[in-house]
């Protein structure tokens, strides 16, 4: 570690820091233009020149080295006439024809004649976004920015991360929210209210208003960089149509009521069903956008106040089978590693997951990483960004995921790339799983999946020899028949290979929304309690903590409770935060079930679907914005929230109403908690593994991540790296290839898939209400330039997909994104509500949505 004086300030700084680290780390202001910590310096504009002692001419500061011993000089008149010298040569070149505005953009206003030519926007946009979207044109003094467009930033290929205005020093790209509403009066730093990936953002408020949305330069996760979701997604805050008011229906009608008489409502009515019926007849269906804190006294109540395990969160629907699998082979369902680990692995297999639309800061950094030269696999029947990447891309029929994953493992053990180290010492089961892999050779999974044999063989070798090879994957793995099959293909891999416990090693799955890992693992889930230990081992400790017995009767998931509800036997929910009528699949099925309850409870921002269709009585609740807690992101990592706005008038925090409703059923001694810190003070005390992660010191940015059982303990990043939380071994499970229950015909020969996309999360209740909504409004349906022939609809034909469940009719989008034979949508317009045509099929082992797969036929409306 280099020590050296800075203007007669000793300073010690880390190996490979520059003069410009060192004059910081001394507390000395160095003027720059073009520096920028995300990027690689270059010493461009020059105006960081400093002395060193011995050097005959001043060098620029942020790409000298700091060295040992350096005697360093930051102001004296020399420099100061250099560096008034340099100012006077920033600026871009004149342009003749225009002034330089650019307004093309929904959320990005441009104006050139504010450009020094530091090229931030440029470097940020290959360097951290990998974009590419600036560019440089001209020579020498006649340089200059333009983006890859002629027509300007709208129609280029920006994918408004928002990270050219970030690093702008001048104010030449600017937020057009700012410019609308004003800069910001006060910052608040917060956790993203939108995808797993958990980025810490500053909020900047005027007038009580979010008026601009940053990244946090310090956050290990992001690092400085956002997407658009995050960066551009809050207006919804604000809307104009946010409940303000409990509403009850009465003759088939919502009207207005005060907060007493809801709350009276509400418990009246469990009291009710629960005095009919009993403990089995009621469940409560927890968000994953909400807080840990609200999450663990969601499940609290269910448990302590109305008696029942009925509990569950919207993982059901996403990645209840990675908890499941990943819980099985090593014992912890979650994560093995971290996103750091995306820049230490050799060979980065993406699994049914599009990151760089669903987690786009991970994306990026996927990506950002795959230029760098790590190898890429990506297996998954649509041609995503990284796909278009990859150096191996496989595409399967939606559906033969399991096939392709046990042929991959069968080509490791063929060609003897076994890590027979690493599986004599921690892996058993080895013999059996041969036995069992050795039937799917690629040609036999190759006429079922439809991939070419040498590819999975060119995959198997990438994963198995360039180490270490990490994986992450997502829905397209888990919202299928064999959803909990295919991640445990996955960790098949990774014990085969020795690609689990290493640093740049592991098996990922992507989180979906902001809190699904949390919501879940606070025990919003019936046959868990928080900390995901099962009830039977953990109810003791919880009984003397809450002062009241867990229930005994066995719980029901989310779609059990449906079931159940159509059947008669479930007569009172409450849904908190989760659009079911929207997102469900068989929305038919999902609205007759919900259409025979006593009581349907939903709290939410807004009248989502559900509340406006179905509920019986609806609560206005707070947004993340408007609430203190914690979040915990897809890497097991807790971070804070902290409200940056008050919530509008009438609106409460789901903690605030779930400890309304348990006073007025006499519980209220049990949810006495005084604020968000209170109540994860008691989360600690019944997680074992959580107890060090106190708030104290989760202010630090990047919080914890857990394990992490003292207040002395660090957070563990990489799990598993002597022994397993099973044992000191893990063990092979061979996954059978089932039959589809959901099988295309004659009549219904295409498959359709669906998701979501870069500008529309899950139901869009958020970005449908911000400015994110300008760029893209409606669901598409992808389909195949071959198939677009062949059924004669071109790009924006009204199409109408029709499955053995229900129709639904939307503009296609052709695209060789899709190949022939599938289609694809998201799932958020309300209008073509495509879950009425998604298949009812469920993953076997925990009943999550095959939402991948429903055959379906299309005709032009
Ligand atoms: Fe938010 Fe995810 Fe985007 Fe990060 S990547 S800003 S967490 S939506």
């Amino acid at each position: 570690m280099p020590r050296l004086t800075v203007d007669g300030i000793d300073v010690t700084v880390p190996d490979g820091a520059s003069l410009l680290d060192a004059a910081r780390a001394a507390g000395v202001d160095v003027p720059t233009a073009c520096h920028d910590p995300r990027l690689t310096p270059t010493g461009a504009c020059r105006l960081c020149v400093v002395s060193v002692a011995g050097s005959p001419t001043p060098v620029a500061s942020c790409t000298t080295p700091a060295r040992d011993g350096a005697v360093v000089t930051t102001s004296s008149p020399e420099l100061e006439s250099l560096r008034s010298t340099l100012r006077s040569m920033l600026g871009q070149p004149p342009r003749t024809g225009d002034d330089g505005i650019d307004d093309s953009h929904p959320l990005i206003h441009v104006d050139l004649s504010r450009c020094i030519s530091c090229w931030r926007c440029v470097r940020i946009c290959e360097e951290v976004q990998g974009q590419l979207v600036w560019r440089l044109t001209g020579r020498g003094a006649d340089t200059r920015i333009v983006t890859d467009s002629p027509d300007g930033l709208g129609t280029s290929s920006c994918v408004s991360c928002g990270a050219c205005v970030d690093t702008c020093p001048t104010g030449a790209l600017q937020d057009r929210s700012v410019l609308d509403r004003g800069e910001p009066e006060a910052w608040t730093r917060t956790t993203c209210p939108y995808c797993g990936v958990g980025c810490e953002l500053l909020v900047g408020v005027r007038e009580g208003e979010i008026v601009q949305v940053r990244p946090a330069l310090d956050a290990p996760v992001n690092r400085g960089h956002a997407c658009v979701k995050g960066r551009y997604g809050f207006e919804f805050t604000h809307a104009a149509d946010r409940l303000t008011a409990p509403l009850v229906r009465e003759d088939g009608a919502l009207r207005e009521v005060t907060w007493d008489d809801a709350i009276e409502r509400v418990a009246a009515g469990f009291r009710a069903v629960l005095d009919e019926h009993g403990p089995g007849s009621v469940a409560v269906l927890a968000s994953a956008r909400a807080t840990n804190e609200d999450s663990y006294l969601t499940q609290k109540l269910a448990r302590v106040v109305l008696g029942t395990n009925n509990v569950d969160s919207c993982a059901r629907v996403c990645h209840a089978p990675s908890a499941a699998a990943l819980g099985a082979v090593f014992g912890t369902g979650a994560a093995t590693s971290s996103f750091d680990d995306v820049e230490r692995a050799a060979t980065i297999l993406v699994c049914g997951a599009n990151p760089t639309e669903n987690h786009p800061v991970v994306g990026a950094r996927i990506k950002q990483a795959a230029m760098r030269g790590a190898n890429l696999v990506v297996i998954d029947p649509r041609r995503t960004e990284l796909a278009a990447l990859a150096d191996v891309h496989l595409r399967p029929r939606p559906g033969t995921n399991i096939a392709l994953l046990d042929a991959i493992a069968h080509v490791v053990i063929e060609e003897g790339l076994v890590d027979e180290a690493f599986v004599g010492e921690r892996v058993d089961g080895y013999e059996a799983f041969r036995a069992d892999v050795a039937d799917w050779s690629p040609e036999r999974a190759a006429a079922v999946c439809g991939v070419d044999p040498e590819l999975i063989r060119a995959a198997a070798r990438l994963v198995a020899t360039a180490r270490p090879a990490i994986s992450f994957h997502g829905l397209g793995v888990t919202e299928h028949e064999q959803g909990t099959d295919g991640v445990v293909a996955l960790a098949n891999l990774a014990l085969l290979t020795g690609n689990v416990g290493r640093p740049g090693s592991g098996v990922n799955p992507l989180r979906g929304q902001n809190n699904v890992q949390g919501s879940a693992h606070m025990g919003c889930e019936p046959s868990k309690l928080t900390g995901y230990q099962p009830i039977e081992a953990a109810k003791e400790r919880f009984a003397a903590v809450w002062g009241a017995p867990v229930p005994e009767l066995p719980g029901r998931d989310a779609m059990q409770v449906l079931d159940d509800a159509a059947a008669g036997r479930l007569r009172a929910l409450w849904v908190i935060g989760w659009d079911l009528a929207l997102t469900q699949p068989d929305a038919k099925a999902t609205a007759q079930a919900l259409e025979g309850l006593d009581l349907l409870v939903v709290s939410d921002l807004f009248l989502n679907e559900t509340a406006r269709r179905h509920a019986t009585i609806v609560l206005p609740a707070a947004s993340a914005f408007e609430k203190d807690g914690t979040f915990m992101n897809g890497e097991r990592r807790v971070q804070r929230v902290r409200a940056a706005v008050a919530p509008p008038a009438g609106a409460r925090t789901d903690s605030a109403i779930l400890a309304a409703i348990a006073a007025r059923m006499g519980h209220g001694h049990q949810f006495s908690h005084r604020d968000a810190s209170e109540v994860w003070d008691e989360i600690r005390q019944v997680w074992p593994a959580g107890a060090g992660m106190s708030y104290e010191r989760l202010e630090a940015p990047g919080g914890l991540q857990w394990p992490c059982p003292d207040l002395d303990h660090p957070g563990t990043a990489l799990l598993h790296t002597t022994t397993f939380t099973v044992g000191p071994r893990a063990t092979l499970r061979m996954p059978e290839v089932r039959p589809l229950q959901e099988e295309t015909t004659a009549e219904l020969p295409f498959v359709l898939v669906t998701g979501r996309d870069l500008y529309k999360f899950n139901a869009g209740t958020m970005t449908g209400r911000s400015g994110t909504a300008v760029l893209l409004d409606t669901d598409l349906l992808e389909l195949s330039p071959t198939d677009s022939r062949a059924l004669g609809i071109g790009s924006g034909d009204q199409v109408v997909v029709t499955s053995r469940y229900g129709e639904a009719t939307l503009a296609a989008e052709v695209t060789d994104r899709v190949p022939p034979g599938v289609v694809f949508s998201t799932f958020t317009d309300p209008v073509v509500n495509i879950n009425d045509v998604t298949t009812p099929h469920r993953d076997a082992t925990t009943n999550t949505p095959a939402y991948k797969v429903t055959a379906v036929s299309l005709h032009r409306a």
